[in-house]
């Protein structure tokens, strides 16, 4: 399998030449197709499996068509620590260096003031920690209604810092109609009813 045969863009296909990869890994060939189809994922898959090119590559593509709506985010990355937020980030410059998209990254530990700044800019992509992005919601700083992609990220892990409460509060203030990528390591019950109660038929990809 050739990451061209994939169904992504021209744009994200040459970022992807540009990193050097040459062959999807095994969740990019299998979630990849389905994620541009627009249907929900549960993928089960460690961090090295390169899950993060699984969800950037087909979100890039995805918001290559359609467009904002009053400056709204369009996606948004959930991820259980600073630091994997920005990785993510990281990961989602190197892949959309062909794309014109901004990316606000959303962590607790850091001053509000810039972050709120670019949020009032126009961002289309958060890349957020739970708390900070409740923190910006709950204010009112933040409106999620133009949401059309969800990622929750390392679902397994959020559930050992405590985050299942604020993820159920996010999941509600992002359209009923959304897309949802969901990734998690591992499935205990916990996760199990969180996926039964916020994805639509998804596709079960474990690798
Ligand atoms: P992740 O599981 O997303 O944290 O990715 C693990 C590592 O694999 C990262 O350093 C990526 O840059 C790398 N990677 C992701 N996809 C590929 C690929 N198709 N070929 C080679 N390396 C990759």
């Amino acid at each position: 399998m050739n990451f061209n045969e994939l169904g992504l863009s021209d744009k994200v296909l040459q970022a992807v030449e540009a990193t050097g990869y040459t062959t999807p890994t095994p969740i990019q060939e299998q979630a990849i197709p389905i994620a541009l189809q627009g249907r929900d994922i549960l993928g089960i898959a460690q961090t090295g499996t390169g899950k993060t090119a699984a969800f950037t590559l087909p979100m890039l593509s995805r918001l290559e068509t359609g467009r904002a709506r009053a400056r709204m985010p369009r996606t948004l990355i959930l991820e259980p620590t600073r630091e994997l937020a920005a990785q993510v980030e990281e990961a989602f410059v190197r892949y959309g260096v062909n794309h014109k998209v901004s990316v606000a990254l959303l962590i607790g530990g850091v001053s509000f003031s810039d972050q709120e700044a670019k949020i009032t800019r126009g961002a289309d992509v958060l890349i957020a920690t739970p708390g900070r992005l409740l923190d910006f919601a709950e204010r009112g700083k933040l409106l999620l209604t133009g949401i059309e992609i969800l990622v929750i990220d390392e679902a397994d892990r959020m559930l050992d810092m405590g985050f299942i409460p604020d993820i159920e509060k996010i999941c509600k203030l992002v359209p009923f109609t959304r897309q949802t990528l969901f990734f998690s390591a591992t499935m205990p019950p916990e996760i199990t009813r969180l996926t039964e109660a916020f994805l639509h038929d998804p596709a079960r990809i474990e690798v």
